[in-house]
């Protein structure tokens, strides 16, 4: 850009002359460190190149084994990470998970062989037009799917390296609204019988949380409406509980549970239906009379604004780990703002608080890590019921790398 730095002799600020030596003011000196600092800032980001990307997979054992309706039981997670080091040394980390092991090796395969030579040499600063850039290489066997979940784990590690390079906590970066961030705990708990379920709600409690989430979605809505019964007395009328079905019914199921489940104050009903089906939410909302949350698996902005538009939805729930990164989990809730709809999230609470902390319609975080909390140097913390986004530059987390390594997927060679 044709910048240079400040020559050595200098002169006065006023126009008035050379500065001899004994009259160089403060103010000079102040001014020449200020541009010469611009300077190295400008032509540094003129540099800035992806050095490196190193992605790795690893099978996380759950710290128990767990239930919903749809995936059953589920001993595993994947979690496939992605490490961005551009040419000035600086790192960014992005992360995303599949439940059960399912999937891990092809978003592996895929961040390896296709978007590993797309990145490299690109300006890390450029978040937009790489999203584009990969979109666009990966469409024809993307639009959603493996390639939402590669693309969120490069798009999140570019935005840690964009606010780590700013200096700034992510949260503040994108924008910043409120640090403290209203959070519940999401059991897994479709199968626990009553006693336990009480059981881990009120370790839940004494952990800090102000609200809950449950699982529903049993072969009989008897002995959903019978657990929530019993969550709700539990409870005491007022705090916050929400249920989630997994997308276990038709329309028609739901429905029937939404009435049946409107007697216990129940804050929102989670994936009633599959989540291609637009209208059915719809018309579970419209019906049913209880408000609805919905989009952990919706993996693509256009699905998003399916649902918000049909009227479907009251707390859309994207996934920054599957939607397309910060990126796109930005412009979800963006629509929703402007829909008058809140934003809520699904997994991945150590990055979700920061997007939260950053949006004027936030709702609550969802807090479930699925025991990554035992690789990360700071584990998010609930006081009551509230969550903190963190005052580390990026999004801050700090995995423990040593004791991943036990824990390694396949190699993909
Ligand atoms: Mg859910």
């Amino acid at each position: 850009m044709g910048v240079h730095p400040p020559e050595t002799g200098a002169v006065s600020t006023d126009g008035s002359g050379p500065i001899n030596g004994a009259t160089v003011s403060m103010t000079h000196l102040v001014s020449a460190r200020l541009f010469f600092y611009l300077y190295q800032q400008v032509s540094h980001a003129e540099s800035m190149k992806i050095q490196s990307i190193t992605s790795d997979l690893f099978y996380i054992p759950l710290p128990e084994v767990l239930t919903d309706s749809t995936h059953g039981v589920m001993e595993h997670f994947a979690l496939v990470t992605v490490r961005i080091r551009d040419n000035q040394g600086l790192e960014g980390l992005g992360y995303t998970y599949t439940v059960g092991k399912t999937g891990g090796a092809a978003i592996l395969s895929m961040l390896e062989y296709d978007i590993k030579r797309l990145l490299l040499g690109e300006d890390p600063n450029e978040i937009d037009r790489i999203f584009d850039k990969l979109w666009w290489a990966l469409h024809y066997v993307g639009r959603g799917g493996i390639a939402s979940f590669a693309i969120s784990a490069v798009d999140i590690a570019l935005w840690d390296l964009k606010s780590k390079r700013a200096n700034q906590p992510l949260w503040k970066f994108l924008g910043g609204v409120d640090d403290q961030v209203k959070a519940y705990a999401g059991g897994i708990d479709l199968q626990l019988p009553i006693d336990r379920l009480e059981a881990q709600t009120q370790e839940n409690l004494d952990r800090g949380f102000r609200a809950i989430k449950m699982k529903v979605g049993r072969d009989k809505l008897e002995e959903d409406v019978k657990r929530v019964a019993a969550m709700r007395d539990f409870l005491g009328p007022d705090l916050p509980l929400m249920v989630d079905a997994n997308m276990r019914w038709s329309v028609n199921q739901a429905t029937e549970a939404a009435k049946a489940f409107a007697d216990y104050n129940i804050y929102w009903l989670e994936e009633p239906v599959i989540p291609e089906d637009f209208q059915g939410h719809r018309r579970v909302l419209a019906e049913g009379g209880i408000p609805i949350a919905s989009g952990e698996n919706l993996h693509t902005i256009y699905e998003f604004e399916k649902l918000i538009t049909a009227g479907g939805v009251s707390y859309p729930e994207p996934d920054v780990a599957n939607v397309g990164g910060i990126t796109i989990w930005r412009k979800v809730a963006q629509m929703a703002e402007q829909a008058g709809l809140p934003v809520t999230s699904h997994g991945v609470h150590d990055l979700h608080v920061h997007l939260l902390a950053a949006a004027p319609n936030a709702s609550f975080l969802e807090a479930h890590g699925f025991g990554l909390e035992r690789f990360l140097e700071y584990p998010l913390q609930i006081e009551e019921g509230f969550a903190t986004a963190p005052s580390r530059t990026g999004h801050g987390v700090c995995l423990d790398w040593d004791a991943l390594e036990h824990h390694r997927g396949p190699n993909l060679n």
